[in-house]
């Protein structure tokens, strides 16, 4: 017996004349589905005798099955394509509709105490100067009067990279790299960060500082108590009180610690000021005349102030943080609210 292949010319028209993937999926039903006209075909195979007969059906119903498929794609992916076509060109673009909403992001309140402390000393004049965070000794230590096996090398964990070059513990050595550059008068404030061999709830191993410095012919300590004044009021609020108290620093004689009133308990006392009503906030003193000779300025004639601040206690102290790691964390929760 032959395979029987009547009935089955009509696929090709069919599939031409689809006008649908819906009409165009019924004709490969009516072909290759279960009971389909192509499918069927194997059941044939059966009750042909000669094995040279069955080998050329199978090949038969084969290729009419790639045939089918071949013309089935290649109309099923033309149907599809006029179909998009179709959808594009009748939808139309809605420009009243809401936007999808974003959230803004917030500046770091590190970010924030740094602008505004640049902000205020800007604003009294000082020039911002900036200088490199991987420092020589000299400009870290030896031109601040702090010279190798000085006792005061111990008052900062510091890292070194070889003998002679180390991360800064201060931007100090910027006020050494602007005196050898320029002539007094020199008025600078030095912001960056610093590095320190230290890491527990009040340290981190990197901070950031403001260092200021003016050298002039005329430069008292009163002028230093004055502009120190004006940026804690300005930075906390115009009422709250501030003290100087005698302190040692290498550069700078005479020197003193500055604290002013617990902006948290109103200067009653309490947890943060330790009961005392008062909160450290930096440190300041007259630059010390063995400073001034490391970088050829005539002590008789200059006199200058310099002070410190670290800016993170800066901002735990603006904004009630009691944590410093919180700032290195980048909790959005914690960053979302300043
Ligand atoms: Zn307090």
């Amino acid at each position: 017996m032959q395979l029987d292949i009547s009935g089955l010319e009509g696929y090709r028209t069919e599939i031409a004349q689809a006008g649908s993937l819906d009409a165009l999926y019924q004709v490969k039903v009516k072909y290759l589905g279960k009971n389909g006209l192509i499918s069927n075909l194997n059941r044939q195979l059966k009750d042909i005798s000669s094995h040279e007969d069955k080998k050329e059906a199978g090949m038969k119903i084969g290729s009419l099955r790639a045939d089918f498929e071949a013309l089935h794609d290649a109309k099923e992916l033309e149907l599809k394509g006029a179909e998009k076509n179709a959808k594009l060109t009748g939808e139309s673009l809605d420009i009243t509709l809401p936007g999808l909403p974003f959230t803004a992001g917030s500046i770091h309140p590190v970010t924030k105490v740094f602008d505004e402390i640049v902000d205020i000393f800007s604003a009294m004049g000082f020039e911002v100067a900036i200088g490199p965070e991987v420092e020589h000794d000299f400009y870290n230590f030896e031109a601040l009067n702090i010279p190798k096996e000085h006792p005061a090398r111990d008052m900062q964990d510091t890292f070194y990279i070889t003998d002679e070059i180390l991360m800064r513990t201060h931007t100090s050595p910027v006020q050494v790299r602007t005196m050898l550059k320029n002539k007094p008068p020199v008025k600078i404030i030095a912001p960056g960060k610093v590095y320190r061999c230290d890491s527990d709830i009040t340290h981190t191993p990197m901070f950031h500082q403001v260092e200021g410095l003016l050298v002039d012919e005329r430069t008292t300590f009163g002028d230093l108590k004055g502009i120190l004044t004006v940026f804690i009021q300005k930075m906390f609020g115009d009422n709250v009180p501030v003290r100087f108290r005698p302190s040692f620093f290498p550069f700078t004689e005479p020197s003193a610690e500055v604290d002013m009133g617990c902006v948290i308990c109103g200067s009653k006392g309490c947890r943060v000021c330790k009961q005392t009503g008062w909160l450290e906030i930096l440190g300041c003193g007259m630059v010390d005349p063995a400073v001034f000779k490391h970088v050829d300025y005539d002590a008789e004639k200059y006199r200058g102030f310099a002070f410190g601040m670290g800016i993170e206690r800066i901002a735990m102290l603006k904004y009630g943080i009691d944590d410093l790691r919180l700032f290195f964390e980048n909790h959005l929760k914690f960053l979302k609210q300043f």
